[in-house]
């Protein structure tokens, strides 16, 4: 179970005295205090209550370390928000620092490099690319901010090809909890490249990434819709076909329960569907003969398989782009056997009666497994497979969502790998932050958190302390 909103928030411990116009008088860029009008941001989770000290619309490294400033002096602590796709519980002790100014995205094709700042979405980078045919290694959804996705490590469409996106991270500004601006990179203060990729905000707020970006112009790829009812066979089909399957591909496989919306495909709403999800990298003329027996597999409502510029790869899994109020759930699994996938069916087939919007399995291993050649703090490269899923919370059925997703973990408990993911485990919630890592990281990230910032000014939200 990863981020059940909580319906209790943190509060101040004293009586917050701290004067704003000090705060104001200390940083370039706007400041927020409740019921002004930038106040407060909107998260795509809308089910998660934030209520910050204040918000404060960061110009530079210098106003982080500004707001850092301020807040250890008064006894707050300091959360940082780009787009809200993983937001946590923030209450009336933290200020929020929000990075949508820092806007900057520079594409250099000689080096193959973009420098992107701490607010810019994946689609941003994907478009300033694509002319040169060039690829940002985005997640599922490319509204998702760039630097959000690669603290957690990120895992993409094409995740078996290219492996984990910070793993094509070259270097970072962050500023430390300490309020120190360092630059990192393999060979400059190390021990913080190792822990910004994987320890999501433990160690300090990123201004600013320059990532590379792999020349893949186009790729063959996108989603086959099959009918619910033809869920077992296109389950187990899909489990046959994944076997062995070459790094080249990567994929995964959606339960859908879509509503009746307008970006919602009117075949595919208000029942129950599949999508079989492939990207195909390299010899894009072998993608027909390699998915040829995915489209077999049961009654296909919608083929969206086909050569496509990598710029849209958002379409492959077409995520939801407005926010609403979701509990999502998840796991790693180790394998996904045939029993697995009869008890997936109990739980969220089509007799399951599950109100359940998304279960998603995505398989791993390829690129994904390999030793980096950089360590970091992103752990469990051997699980097998992420399951993943996605509740909307409307009455009445918000408690019978919480608990489906809950049920849908614990069924498929017998194969589940221990671990978790930080990007799918969005919490603060010391136990799952915990499943996330090893041992000797969990200690290494908190020995680093003890030194890079003493005070615990960062320590709210999913951070390893
Ligand atoms: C629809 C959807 C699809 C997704 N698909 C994928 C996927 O395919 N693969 C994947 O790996 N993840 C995926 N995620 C998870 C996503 O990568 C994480 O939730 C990520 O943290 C979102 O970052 P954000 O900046 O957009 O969100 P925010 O809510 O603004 O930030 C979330 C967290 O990211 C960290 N963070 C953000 N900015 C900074 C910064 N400047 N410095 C340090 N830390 C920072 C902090 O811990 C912060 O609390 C998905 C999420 C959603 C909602």
């Amino acid at each position: 179970m990863s981020s059940i909103p909580e319906a209790t928030r943190p509060v101040a411990a004293d009586p917050i005295t701290a004067d704003v116009t000090a705060l104001q008088a200390a940083v370039r860029g706007a400041v927020h205090r409740p019921g002004d009008p930038g106040y407060p941001s909107v998260t795509f989770n809308v089910a998660v209550a934030q209520n910050p000290w204040a918000v404060v619309d960061v110009a530079d490294a210098a106003d982080v370390a500004a707001v850092i400033g301020f807040a250890s002096a008064h006894g707050m602590t300091v959360a940082v928000h780009a787009t809200g796709h993983g937001a946590t519980v923030i209450g009336d002790a933290t200020i929020m620092v929000r990075t949508a100014a820092l806007d900057d995205c520079t594409v250099d094709p000689q080096t193959r490099t973009a420098r992107v700042g701490a607010g810019v979405r994946w689609q941003t980078v994907i478009d300033a690319a694509a002319p040169h045919g060039l690829a940002p290694l985005c997640g599922s959804s490319p509204t998702v901010g760039v630097v959000g996705l690669l603290s957690g490590g990120g895992i993409g469409p094409l995740v078996r090809t290219v492996g984990m996106s910070a793993d094509h991270v070259r270097s970072f500004t962050v500023v430390t909890g300490t309020g120190a601006v360092k630059q990192a990179t393999p060979e400059i203060n190390p021990e913080l490249f190792w822990g910004l990729r994987g320890g999501k905000s433990t160690l300090g707020i990123i201004t600013e990434v320059v990532i590379e970006l792999p020349p893949i112009a186009e790729i063959y790829g996108g989603a086959l819709y099959f009918d619910g009812a033809d869920a077992d066979a296109v389950l187990r089909g899909w489990r046959n076909w994944a076997q062995g399957l070459p790094r080249e591909v990567s994929t995964s496989l959606a339960l859908l329960r879509l509503p009746e919306m307008p970006d919602v495909p009117p075949m595919l709403a208000g029942r129950l569907s599949v999508a079989v999800r492939v990207a195909v990298v390299g010899d894009l003329a072998h993608g027909p003969d390699l998915i040829a027996p995915l489209r077999t597999l049961g009654t296909v409502l919608l083929d969206a398989v086909g050569v496509m510029p990598y710029a849209q790869v958002g379409a492959i899994h077409a995520d939801p782009t407005s926010p609403m109020p979701a509990a999502e759930c998840g796991t790693l699994l180790r394998e996904f056997t045939d029993d697995a996938a009869t008890e997936l069916l109990r739980v969220a087939g089509p007799q399951s009666g599950s109100p359940l919007t998304i279960v998603e399995l995505r398989l791993l291993g390829g690129a994904l497994a390999d030793r980096p050649a950089v360590p970091s703090a992103f752990c469990h490269r051997d699980a097998a497979y992420t399951l993943h899923t996605i509740g909307v919370l409307i009455p009445p059925i918000a408690e019978m969502v919480i608990a489906a997703g809950v049920q849908t973990v614990e069924a498929l408990r017998p194969w589940a790998h221990g671990g978790e993911m930080p990007n799918f485990a969005t919490t603060d919630d010391p136990a799952h932050i915990r499943r996330c890592y090893d041992e000797d990281t969990a200690a290494w990230l908190s020995a680093l958190a003890e030194q890079h910032d003493p005070r615990g000014v960062l320590h709210v939200g999913q951070v390893v302390r």
